[in-house]
């Protein structure tokens, strides 16, 4: 018999900022009541709420910037995106896909809107979060996964009332696209107005759903579009009902038991390494790759 995992805070979306000229974000976390370890092995969230872009020539986005010691994971929910890394690897991100960059010893990458949709504008709506790395894996090689909404597991709810797309973990046999370093699972529930579903996930892991489109019941309480449902350490079992057409990206994992030293783009155990990151990056280390 499994226990009502309790909601902790339902939050409302913290004031957005620009990040480069392509990403309007509320950073949920870390900071305001999620600190840098509550939500492990999830270090950020960033999310771009729905927002249109008009057209434009020049691509809007993130230029050349390193990362090291974590994961980026990046799903669009409207318009698309576009990458290209020091490694030489390029790809866009679109609309129901997901990408998996682990940047783990380090590289240089950068993120703007696909050319089209720049040109075209339109509404973008996408989340940035990043997965860190326990320190046996941190200085291991970057690697891609390319996950298309076709290659995501899905569960069918019956009567047509919507679908789980599991993009790491599973749900009852359905698997996800994703391989991780650690236990986590990620789905984006698209669900019909009424439909009704259950998640179990452990006490212990980390837990959190944010509501990304429309309005749902989780555990008896409402949360509206663009909130982040947090929940506690205590029981498991999460029971939602749409009120309308909606879209919950649902996240849990097991927390990393290490030390966390970040600075800007560097998540490592120790300030010492992050200092090494900063030397190797002036050192050249991580690569070329034009603006
Ligand atoms: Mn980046």
């Amino acid at each position: 018999m499994s226990t009502i995992k309790k909601i902790e805070a339902i939050i409302p979306p913290p004031a957005a900022h620009m990040v480069g000229d392509g990403f309007r974000v509320h950073g949920f976390f870390p900071g305001g009541r999620i600190s840098k370890q509550r939500m492990s092995p999830f270090f950020l969230m960033d999310y771009n709420s729905k927002v249109e872009f008009p057209p434009t020539d020049k691509p809007r986005g993130v230029g050349v910037h390193p990362h090291r010691g974590f994961e980026t994971v990046t799903i669009a929910y409207h318009g698309r995106i576009a990458h290209h890394d020091s490694s030489g690897n390029s790809g866009i991100i679109g609309q129901g896909d997901v990408q998996w960059m682990t940047a783990a010893s380090g590289l240089l990458h950068k993120e703007y809107h696909e050319e089209t949709f720049a040109k075209e504008g339109g509404m973008f709506q996408m989340v940035q979060l990043w997965v860190n790395l326990p320190a046996k894996y941190k200085m291991t090689a970057p690697k891609y996964q390319e996950i298309t909404n076709k290659m995501m597991g899905k569960y069918q709810l019956s009567d047509n009332k919507g679908v789980v797309e599991i993009i790491a973990g599973e749900y009852d046999n359905a698997k996800g696209a994703a391989s991780t370093f650690t236990p986590i699972q990620m789905y984006n529930a698209r669900l019909k107005m009424d439909a009704e579903i259950d998640f179990k996930f452990p006490a212990t892991y980390n837990t959190g759903i944010l509501v990304v489109e429309g309005s749902v019941t989780i555990n008896n309480e409402t949360a509206q579009a663009d909130h982040f449902v947090l929940f506690g350490n205590e029981g498991e079992l999460i029971s939602i009902k749409a009120s309308e057409d909606s879209i919950l990206f649902v996240l849990s994992g097991e927390p990393i038991d290490e030390p966390i030293a970040q600075y800007g783009p560097f998540l490592m155990n120790t300030m010492k390494e992050v200092q090494e990151a900063i030397a190797d990056v002036n050192a050249g280390k991580f690569g070329v790759l034009e603006d």
